[in-house]
């Protein structure tokens, strides 16, 4: 069966950045798996995805624009420290959800001064070149309820 839209996926991966660092394994734990053709996954692996089959290796590199987006320099703010209530807590890499405009969004803590903290709302891997190793495991047709809830589902998912 080739990976086609509303089937669910099942693979094994390595994803390494532009200089060959390791940014995260299947190896060790589980494969992932994910519905296909509704954005699960970042958009250049699920195109390199599509049509392959069980046993494909994918080595495929997704650029920025395709992964996770360029680095946004407005999503990078600066508050004053005394807007945080427990500063005693505030450390570097801490990440947290805050409300704005365009609604939640997790924000990681880059900077903290005396007076103030900065806060990026970039995801971690935004503006990196992205190089997926992909091997797939299972490919099988989505249940009905998965594809009304828009991801896959485990064998032991409750109800939700
Ligand atoms: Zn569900």
């Amino acid at each position: 069966m080739q990976v086609a839209k509303h089937r669910v996926v099942t693979f094994d991966y390595k994803l390494t950045d532009e200089d060959g660092e390791l940014i995260d394994s299947s190896e060790g734990s589980e494969p992932l798996v994910y519905l296909h053709g509704v954005g699960g996954i970042v958009p250049g692996l699920e195109r390199a995805l599509e049509g392959k089959s069980v046993g494909d290796r994918i080595q495929v590199t997704v650029a920025p624009e395709d992964g996770y987006g360029e680095q946004d320099d407005s999503l990078i703010f600066e508050v004053d420290f005394d807007q945080f209530e427990e500063t005693d807590e505030l450390e570097l890499g801490q990440q947290f959800q805050i409300d704005t405009d365009d609604g939640p969004l997790v924000v990681t803590v880059v900077e903290i001064t005396e007076d103030t903290v900065t806060i990026d709302g970039n995801h971690e891997l935004a503006g990196i070149s992205l190089n997926f190793d992909v091997t797939i495991v299972e490919v099988r047709e989505a249940t009905p309820e998965e594809i009304d809830h828009g991801h896959a589902h485990g064998e032991d998912d409750d109800e939700h």
